[in-house]
């Protein structure tokens, strides 16, 4: 009857991995279509790369940490073309990577954009067009950049993997955790950093006591935060790129790069007229099994603008295979979702914040910062901070925010007994790790504040 029982568009997290699972599991006949590289924007140009930059700008701190450990260590210069051959082998063995995945499980690739023709049919840009008996949408997002005269003379995330050169100076627009990230990065490989953002405070949407201690670090690291000031206009000057702010200043570096959000890439697709139906930003409205208002159309991922982290989109897609394909009906959970911001020091966090929870009831804050050992040993003023947000009345524990090295592996784990409904005398009864700084979690006694 048709010439595809499921036809992907977009081969990134969710789209990969709901393909892989509806032809090789579900004995779906399945296609996928993508415009660009396989693996979409957490593997070429988003989470992977991202992480790789971050370990590669972690070094010079750790080199010098080590020379208070004894070792004769120094900073050398850091080689960023170098960096971005092996990145670029990396990121091509990925690609490979996801697209054999693809091919042994039985789905037929198409390098080619694709469009809904109608609830039945889509189209590649070549013109050829098949029948199918269910779409998946899962085109994922692309970096907004607001109007602002000179825009033309910024980039975004997605160039940041190709610069020729690093810069010397540059400016991060944006508070959120993708310009936070790059900001750290940025300021890690030895460029001097401006961070500006209009907003009253970076990371906003996180815990604020967390949030503060990771913005006073990365200040105490020499980036140079500028909160309450957008930029008026870029323009190109003799030495580099003049910024003038809404506070009438102008700053000069040598690059600008847009984090200010993202849209979903819903646009040009056919979706509209073929009844489906989308938000105000362009995401696409589905309900708990991802189905659109058009029974065969579906849609996963940043596209739907529910979770817009890559395990999310991953789950969604193949909560939607089980549940078309392999008969098994499966909604993806989005509660509890735990993540982490890659900045320095990273910030790990699960759940209710301090500011999310207040209101239901009376909430206890368990909160303990103190300088870590292996840091403080090395001279450095950083701060770690432990925190649970406990329930009152039934002692369970809302939310769990980390700051400090290696917050991201932490909170994964904490992760698991927040999402079993562990109570604070579930953490409590849990015999500490010595001397490690997660310990403190199970080890902090009485609430600093009911709130
Ligand atoms: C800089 C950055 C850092 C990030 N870091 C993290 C992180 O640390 N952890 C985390 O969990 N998440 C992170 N994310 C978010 C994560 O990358 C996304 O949530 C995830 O990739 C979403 O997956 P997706 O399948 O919805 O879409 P995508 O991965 O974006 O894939 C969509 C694919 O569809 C293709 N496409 C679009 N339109 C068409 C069309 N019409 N025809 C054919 N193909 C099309 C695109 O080329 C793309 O490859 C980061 C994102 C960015 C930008």
């Amino acid at each position: 009857m048709f010439d595809y029982d499921l036809f992907v568009i977009g081969g990134g997290s969710g789209g990969v991995r709901a393909a892989r699972i509806a032809s090789a599991e579900g004995g779906a006949k399945v296609a996928l279509a993508e415009e660009s590289r396989m693996g979409g924007t957490c593997v070429i140009r988003g989470c992977v790369p991202k992480k790789l930059m971050v370990f590669a700008s972690e070094y010079p701190e750790e080199v010098q940490d080590a020379r208070a450990y004894g070792w004769d260590a120094q900073v050398g210069a850091f080689d960023w073309m170098q960096f971005r051959g092996t990145l670029d082998k990396e990121l091509d063995r990925l690609e490979g990577a996801y697209r054999s995945t693809l091919l042994n499980a039985g789905v037929t690739i198409y390098d080619a954009r694709a469009v809904v023709v109608d609830p039945h049919r889509v189209r590649l840009a070549s013109g050829e067009e098949f029948s199918v008996k269910h779409i998946l949408i899962a085109t994922g997002g692309r970096p907004f950049v607001p109007e602002v005269p000179g825009g033309e003379l910024a980039v975004t995330s997605n160039e940041m993997f190709l610069l020729d050169a690093l810069p010397k100076r540059a400016l991060v627009v944006g508070g959120g955790y993708i310009a936070s990230e790059f900001a750290c990065i940025l300021h890690g490989l030895g460029v001097k950093v401006t961070m500006m953002y209009r907003g009253a405070s970076i990371l906003r949407g996180f815990d604020d006591e967390a949030r503060g201690l990771v913005a006073a670090a990365m200040g105490a690291r020499g980036i140079d935060i500028q909160c309450g000031v957008d930029v008026a206009r870029l323009e190109q000057g003799a030495d580099g790129i003049v910024a003038q702010g809404t506070d009438g200043k102008a700053r000069e570096v040598d690059l600008v790069m847009y984090a200010t959000g993202r849209k979903p890439n819903s646009g040009g697709m056919g979706l509209e007229a073929s009844g489906v139906d989308l938000g105000a930003r362009g995401q696409i409205s589905v309900d708990e099994w991802s189905q659109t208002a058009v029974p065969s159309i579906y849609a996963v991922g940043d596209v739907t603008d529910r979770i817009n982290l890559t395990p999310v989109a991953i789950r969604e897609g193949h909560a939607f295979a089980d549940t078309v394909f392999r008969g098994v009906p499966t909604k993806a959970d989005h509660e509890l979702v735990a993540s982490a911001v890659f900045t320095q020091p990273e910030l790990g966090t699960v759940g209710l914040s301090e500011e999310a929870a207040k209101g239901n009831g009376p909430i206890e804050i368990f909160s303990a910062s103190f300088r870590p050992m292996k840091s403080l040993f090395a001279g450095r003023q950083d701060r770690v901070l432990m925190k649970l947000v406990v329930d009152q009345a039934s002692q369970r524990v809302l939310g769990c925010h980390i700051v400090g090295a290696g917050a991201g592996e932490m909170i994964q784990l904490a992760a698991i007994a927040i999402k079993m409904g562990a109570s604070k005398a579930d953490f409590d009864r849990t015999v500490a790790v010595h001397p490690t700084v997660s310990e403190e979690l199970v080890t902090m006694r009485k609430p600093v504040r009911v709130v």
